[in-house]
């Protein structure tokens, strides 16, 4: 072979790659007019190099939001730079259709993409060069894989029964309070509650009925809260809410409300109206406390002399 056809096969060969090879390329010029596409575009975009030779480039994709895209592109004209654009992102800069039977979740190719300037012999930036990465298979794994973490974590964060914070997640958010109140002068209140003679209504009326009840205080629970309040189930019929910035007075407004609301709840459980009362026992954060647990304790403290007191009351825990 001459010389001559030695390049000709070899320009032949790269030819061949440019046109096979599993990544976008395209070639605009300064003023964003499409050069060349490579095989890949053509197969995804269903538009030939012919079709597209010349195009402006945001005539043709009106998907792709040109302020961004120039705002990347100008330090590579004026730089020299490279540019680097990822799914995480913007999903795509051309929007072609997810052909691929694994992922067939997404509707779109993922792509990342880098942007990097040709220069001319005297080394003038003449045109930028795309190469656009089918991400696809990575963007839907990782996409699944938060979704699936965030569900498990708000599975080991939730009691079951009754959507409220489970005892080891609540009592996490009391430690970060209980720090916070350590550092910070701010007045925080801890209410306990326990349903009182729970057993007569398993013993009465079965476990299920027990589990509505569980439940329907819950929602009373809930319904009486702020938003910034903080309740959980602490045990079986036990429930526990922080009162964040709250003092003693404001949550014993807020408590007695609550033991109202329960007394006057009526339950329905199979044909029957089941009646429970509450018990309840607060305590106020105290300098003097060095452990969250002392907080605890305090407002157990209160809920056993509402026990002792003859239930369906609220009482103080107080330091003397
Ligand atoms: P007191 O007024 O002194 O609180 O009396 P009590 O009957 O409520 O006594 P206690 O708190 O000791 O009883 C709690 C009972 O709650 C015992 C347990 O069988 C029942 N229990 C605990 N968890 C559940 C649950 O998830 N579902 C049902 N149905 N019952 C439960
Ligand atoms: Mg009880
Ligand atoms: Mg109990």
């Amino acid at each position: 072979m001459s010389h001559a056809q030695v390049e000709v096969s070899e320009v032949h060969w790269l030819m061949d790659m440019f046109q096979t090879v599993d990544v976008g390329l395209v070639v605009l010029n300064c003023d964003y007019r499409i050069q060349v596409w490579n095989g890949f575009m053509e197969n995804h975009s269903g538009l030939t190099p012919r079709q597209v030779r010349d195009r402006y480039l945001f005539d043709l994709f009106s998907e792709i939001d040109e302020d961004w895209l120039r705002r990347k592109c100008d330090p590579v004209i004026l730089l020299k730079n490279r540019a680097f654009t990822i799914w995480e992102q913007r999903p795509y800069i051309f929007k072609f259709r997810n052909y691929r039977p694994i992922t067939g979740s997404a509707e779109y190719m993922y792509q990342n993409s880098t942007i990097f300037p040709l220069t001319d012999t005297r080394g003038q930036v003449t045109h930028l060069c795309f190469i656009i990465y089918d991400v696809t298979d990575v963007a839907v794994s990782r996409i699944e894989l938060e979704s699936m973490n965030g569900r498990l974590k708000q599975l080991t964060k939730t009691d079951f029964l009754t959507q409220l914070f489970n005892r080891g997640y609540w009592e996490e958010n009391l430690i970060q309070e209980f720090k916070r109140l350590q550092r910070y002068q701010h007045k925080s209140t801890l209410l306990m509650c326990d349903i009182d003679h729970f057993k007569r209504v398993n013993d009465t009326y079965g476990h299920a009925a027990g589990d509505v009840v569980i439940q329907a205080i819950a929602d009373a629970v809930r319904n009486n809260l702020r938003s910034t309040d903080i309740a959980g189930r602490y045990g079986g019929e036990e429930y526990a809410v922080l009162l964040v910035d709250t003092t003693l007075q404001q949550a014993t407004v807020l408590a007695e409300r609550l033991r109202q609301s329960v007394e006057a709840l009526c339950i329905a459980y199979n044909g029957q109206q089941l009646k429970v009362t509450l018990s309840l026992g607060l305590a106020e954060y105290h300098t003097e406390m060095t452990e969250h647990r002392q907080w605890i304790e305090a407002a157990d403290k209160g809920l056993y002399q509402s026990k002792a007191n003859g239930r369906n009351q609220v009482t103080c825990f107080s330091p003397e």
